[in-house]
């Protein structure tokens, strides 16, 4: 598959979709705390996207069996919501959404601390969100794919941390994936000429340990194998003729 080039009318619904997933994240963020289990979360979310008559793109995703990924502190990303699973003080929570507003997907991630966190996990979420914002400062027409892989990976490296290489960003639009796939370290070629209309999920996933990563047995979540923190930040964006847009993000 080619990478997809959107239409005025497509970008005017890929916005409107990215910007109804961002109240989405915002909404959710508020019921965060000690106590609730990350199965209450998905559901108060799902009721969320539901209401707003978008569908909530993850759910039954090849079979993923929830609205949103939640993964606490060694776990990268894919966390299944569960009953069993209840957020304590101290936890690292990464909430990963997607949903579909008239026919257009938006993906975006983001890591929240629940209460108190040691220093070095503070830094890793900031840094991991400073790396997007480092990729997205290439997100222009007329640079390559490999120009944002190379300033996210850049950034990571200084801080010593682990870059997970399983697991990419990628296109979208009418599909949840679509090509390009986007590493969040530098690939060995340019990869594809960046073009306005061109809509992407940069996503970089960033351990304090190393960035090698394994899947549980529920073949769904993916942990650190080392056990150490991991971090996620996401956004959907829009390639445009000058800056980018960031659709999951307007403030
Ligand atoms: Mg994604």
């Amino acid at each position: 598959m080619s990478v997809t080039i959107k239409n005025p009318h497509e970008i005017e619904l890929m916005r409107e979709s990215g910007h109804l997933l961002e109240k989405v994240h915002d909404q959710l963020a508020e019921y965060i705390r000690p106590g609730i289990s990350t199965k209450e979360l998905d559901r108060i979310g799902e009721e969320m996207i539901r209401s707003m008559g978008c569908i909530p793109n993850f759910l039954n995703y090849a079979g993923f069996p929830g609205s949103f990924c939640i993964s606490l502190n060694d776990e990268v990303v894919h966390g299944i919501p569960s009953d069993k699973k209840i957020i304590q003080e101290g936890d690292v929570v990464k909430i990963d959404a997607g949903l579909i507003y008239k026919g257009y997907h938006s993906d975006a991630a983001r890591t929240y601390a629940v209460g108190e966190i040691p220093k070095e996990a503070q830094q890793l979420i900031k840094v991991t969100r400073e790396c997007f914002f480092a990729g997205l400062k290439y997100a222009k027409a007329g640079n390559h794919l490999n120009d944002i892989c190379k300033a996210i990976g850049a950034h990571a490296s200084k801080y010593n941390y682990g870059i997970v290489r399983d697991l990419v960003g990628h296109g979208i639009g009418r599909n949840l994936h679509e090509d390009p796939e986007i590493p969040n370290f530098p690939m060995r070629r340019r990869g594809v000429k960046l073009l306005p209309g061109m809509t992407l999920a940069v996503e970089p996933m960033i351990n304090l340990g190393r960035g090698d990563v394994e899947w549980l047995d529920d073949d769904w979540t993916v942990v650190t194998m080392d056990g150490s923190l991991s971090a996620h930040y996401e956004n959907t964006i829009l390639i445009t003729e000058g800056e980018p847009e960031i659709l999951t993000l307007t403030k």
